[in-house]
This record gives structure tokens, C-alpha cells and sequence, in this order.
């Protein structure tokens, strides 16, 4: 019992942690006012009804949100390792209400209170496709606004890292200057379907050779690596066969992680403002004898501080608590032993005080050993196949927003999303977990591929 002690002790003094923050959508117009209509340009003329100075669900964040969040990251755990900030500053309204000088005006803010209340942190911060304008035509070339936005960011970027950002809005460092670890910094939006600039190049910016460059060299030197961005690959849990790659660049993202899945040891992003994560498995492979697919790699979406309800098609109250996420990691190996995420109950505070709270602890809630790609393929198991999993990760996907019973087709959207970021793959799924279909067309040709692949196992 004293060995087992002693490495206990060794064991939980190499986790430490880091911090991740995104989609802090802040709307300077916000202000409380007797018209609901006129509180907040991001509501887009509905009406925020309950309006308090925490913000408004139909609203992006107010001044106060954004203050109240990163003080209660302060006060939650002052030193951290490190923070990730993946990006979207700015509110949801059309280009037309804001500009270049706008844009930079926001995210400068942003940038200040951050490092006003963590100046001795070191800060990873991923471009969104909110953070340029017009929003989401992110250049695959150099131009004002990386320029400028690299100078903000100089305190937290080496010299390389700067030349590379001002090229395309991406870098690398070795994680918080130690041998042996490394993070990625992407600038996905150049993926973004959205992004009318990139479609038809084959690889904007040289990022994909860059970032496979990268991440050859990381095996050659036996580092560890860590990738954060905004835009995920794969689809979004809430509207079914709703991705936001292209199908090429989409493809290209799983074949770096397949490829170097080895080194790469976690993946952080946002742009969903809901709380979910997403499988990566070996493609099946050489050994024809085997078709066992094991997990490889975790990417984990981080819940937003905005709460602003999505005026996506489709998705019906789409809105969320602010929440923000402390990440436990293994120093020595870089694997994710926990996810503890912090939210503000927005209807409570604007009532009472504000109090950020603890809403849940990865392992405690779901009974999981640890965040690693096996725990993780093990908890969407138990979410695909226990009604009480499911419901409780539909809870926490909206942030303690929704908390509605997740139904059968909601359990295939949450599960297929979850498990397949490839799109034929994930196609596959919908069928496979029993999707009531609406596409007429599709459905018979994935009918009888599926009865392929299975005749296949
Ligand atoms: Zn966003
Ligand atoms: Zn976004």
C-alpha cells in the first residue's frame, strides 16, 4: 500500500490545468431599456423580454457578462498553465453595422481585460469566423487585419508565430516553452463553407501542408501536441446534416489527425456555443481480419459565453448559459484527465447575484476513469445506449439551458454528430441508429451501402 500511495501522490502532482474560453460575441449596443426591441442589436428585432445587465438569451453578451466571466475565471483558479481562446468576439448582426475598425475595436477590448486580469498568463488564441469582416471571408493571404490583430496578440506570440499569423491567422509554439510539448493554433475558417474566398483553393494559406509539416516533426522530435481552433469539422449536433467544412476540407482535417493521431493529444473548440465533443477512430485499415475501429483522438467543443439563441433554421430555442471550462491535464503525457465546467444560470442572475457555479465534473457525473479517446468512446456508448447518459449530456449541451426530454431523433443527431465527423460516415449513422428520414433521394443508396458494410463485419 505505500508503493500505491507514492505513485498516487507522483500521479496527481503532474495534472495541472488550463483554461478555455470562447465565443465571448460581445454586443456594445446592449443596454436595458423599456422597449424590449431595443436592447440589443444582435436579438435581430425579436424581442429580449427578460433583459437584466447579465444579458438576454435572444442577446449576445453585454460588457458585464464579459467582466463577470473572466473575474470569475480569476476567482475560480487564478494561476492556470495556460488559457485557449478560440475565438468570435463580436456580435451577431449583419456586416452592414459593423467594419474593419469596429471588429479590431471589439477584439482589442476583449484582449485587454483578459490580460488586464491574467497578465502572467501565457494565451493560445484562435481567430473565429467572427473576427474579421466581413465576418467569415477570412483571407488565405496576408492583410490589415491579421497585421493588426498579431500586433495586439504580440505579448502572447513568439516572433515565428507572428510571421505566420500575419500569413494566414495561424501558428505554433512549444506549449508554455517546455521540451517536448507543442500547440496548434488553426485558423479553420479558412475551411468554413461560409468563407466564399477559399472554396475553390486546394489548401488556403498553405496551412495543411504546414500543419502536417508540423506535426511530422513533432513525431521526428517524440512531442506531444495539443491543436485549438474555431470552426469544428464534422457536423452539428443540434440540426441534422448540418456541417460546416466543405466535404474537401472536412476530409483533409481527418486525414492530419488520422495520420498523426499519435501525437496529438487533444483538441479544443468552439464555434457551437453548446458543450459536446467528437470521436476520432482509426480509419479501418490493412488488417482485413480485424475491422475493430478504436478511438484515436478526442476533439472537445467548449460551451460559449455568449448565451445568444441561434437563429439557424432548424433549430428550435437554441440558446444556452454562459459557461466557461477548466481542462485537468497530465503534464507528462498531455492527456485530458477532467472537464470541469463552470456556467451562470442567466435567469438567476439577473435576478439575484451573479454567481458563477460549478455545473459539472466530467468523471464525477458520468463515471468515466478520465477524458482520454477510450473514456470518451466509452461515455458515447453509454449516451448512445442509457436514456439517463443521454439526458444528461442534453442537458449540459445547452449549458442547463434546455432541459427538455431528449426523443429519439434527438438522441441520433447528439449520437451520429458525436461519433462520425466524416460526412459519408455520419450518413451511414442516421440510418444505422434508426433517423426517421426526410430525404427521399439519399436514402436508398446509403439502404443498401449499409447493408454492405454490414455484410461485411
Ligand atoms: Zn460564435
Ligand atoms: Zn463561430
Amino acid at each position: 500500500t505505500h508503493t500505491h500511495t507514492h505513485t498516487h501522490i507522483i500521479a496527481a502532482l503532474s495534472v495541472r490545468n488550463f483554461w478555455h474560453i470562447t465565443d465571448l460575441h460581445w454586443d456594445p449596443t446592449y443596454k436595458l431599456s423599456n422597449n424590449p426591441e431595443l436592447v440589443c442589436a444582435s436579438s435581430g428585432k425579436r424581442p429580449a423580454a427578460s433583459a437584466g445587465k447579465f444579458g438576454e438569451y435572444v442577446c449576445d453578451s453585454p460588457w458585464h457578462l464579459i467582466n463577470s466571466s473572466v473575474y470569475a475565471m480569476k476567482s475560480i483558479l487564478p494561476d492556470p498553465d495556460f488559457i485557449v481562446w478560440t475565438g468570435d468576439d463580436t456580435p451577431h448582426v449583419p456586416n452592414e453595422d459593423l467594419g474593419e475598425e469596429a471588429v479590431l475595436d471589439i477584439i482589442s477590448n476583449l484582449t485587454h481585460i483578459i490580460d488586464k486580469v491574467f497578465p502572467n498568463t501565457k494565451v493560445y488564441s484562435a481567430l473565429g469566423n467572427h473576427d474579421y469582416h466581413p465576418k467569415s471571408q477570412l483571407p488565405a493571404t496576408p492583410n490589415s487585419m491579421y497585421d493588426r490583430i498579431a500586433e495586439m496578440w504580440q505579448k502572447w506570440l513568439d516572433p515565428k508565430s507572428k510571421e505566420t499569423f500575419k500569413k494566414g491567422g495561424y501558428y505554433t509554439e512549444k506549449l508554455v516553452n517546455r521540451t517536448g510539448f507543442r500547440i496548434l493554433v488553426l485558423n479553420t475558417n479558412l475551411y468554413y463553407d461560409q468563407n466564399k474566398l477559399t472554396q475553390n483553393m486546394e489548401d488556403p494559406a498553405d496551412q495543411y501542408r504546414w500543419s502536417d509539416e508540423v506535426l511530422t516533426e513533432a513525431a521526428n522530435n517524440k512531442e506531444k501536441v495539443y491543436i485549438i481552433g474555431h470552426v469544428p469539422p464534422g457536423f452539428f449536433e443540434k440540426k441534422r446534416s448540418k456541417p460546416w467544412f466543405t466535404p474537401k476540407f472536412n476530409r483533409q482535417y481527418l486525414d492530419l489527425v488520422e495520420k498523426h493521431h499519435s501525437v496529438i493529444k487533444g483538441q479544443f473548440f468552439g464555434h457551437h456555443h453548446t458543450d459536446s465533443f467528437r470521436m476520432f477512430y482509426n480509419p479501418e485499415g490493412s488488417c482485413t481480419c480485424l475491422s475493430l475501429s478504436f478511438p484515436i483522438s478526442t476533439m472537445f467543443l467548449s460551451p460559449g459565453v455568449t448565451p445568444w439563441k441561434t437563429t439557424l433554421p432548424g433549430v428550435v430555442d437554441g440558446a444556452n448559459n454562459p459557461g466557461i471550462r477548466v481542462f485537468e491535464y497530465d503534464t507528462e503525457t498531455l492527456l485530458v484527465k477532467d472537464v470541469v465546467t463552470y456556467y451562470l444560470n442567466l435567469t438567476r442572475a439577473n435576478a439575484a447575484t451573479g454567481r458563477w457555479e460549478k455545473e459539472y465534473r466530467l468523471t464525477e457525473t458520468f463515471r468515466v476513469q478520465d477524458a482520454s479517446p477510450a473514456s470518451m468512446h466509452q461515455l458515447l456508448e453509454l449516451i448512445a445506449n442509457n436514456h439517463c447518459y443521454l439526458q444528461k449530456y442534453y442537458d449540459f449541451n445547452s449549458v442547463s439551458y434546455d432541459l427538455k426530454d431528449c426523443d429519439s431523433d434527438c438522441r441520433v443527431d447528439h449520437v451520429c454528430a458525436a461519433r462520425e465527423v466524416d460526412f459519408y460516415r455520419y450518413e451511414l449513422c442516421l440510418v444505422k441508429e434508426g433517423a426517421v428520414f426526410i430525404y427521399g433521394g439519399l436514402l436508398p443508396l446509403l439502404s443498401v451501402a449499409l447493408s454492405l458494410v454490414v455484410a461485411s463485419e
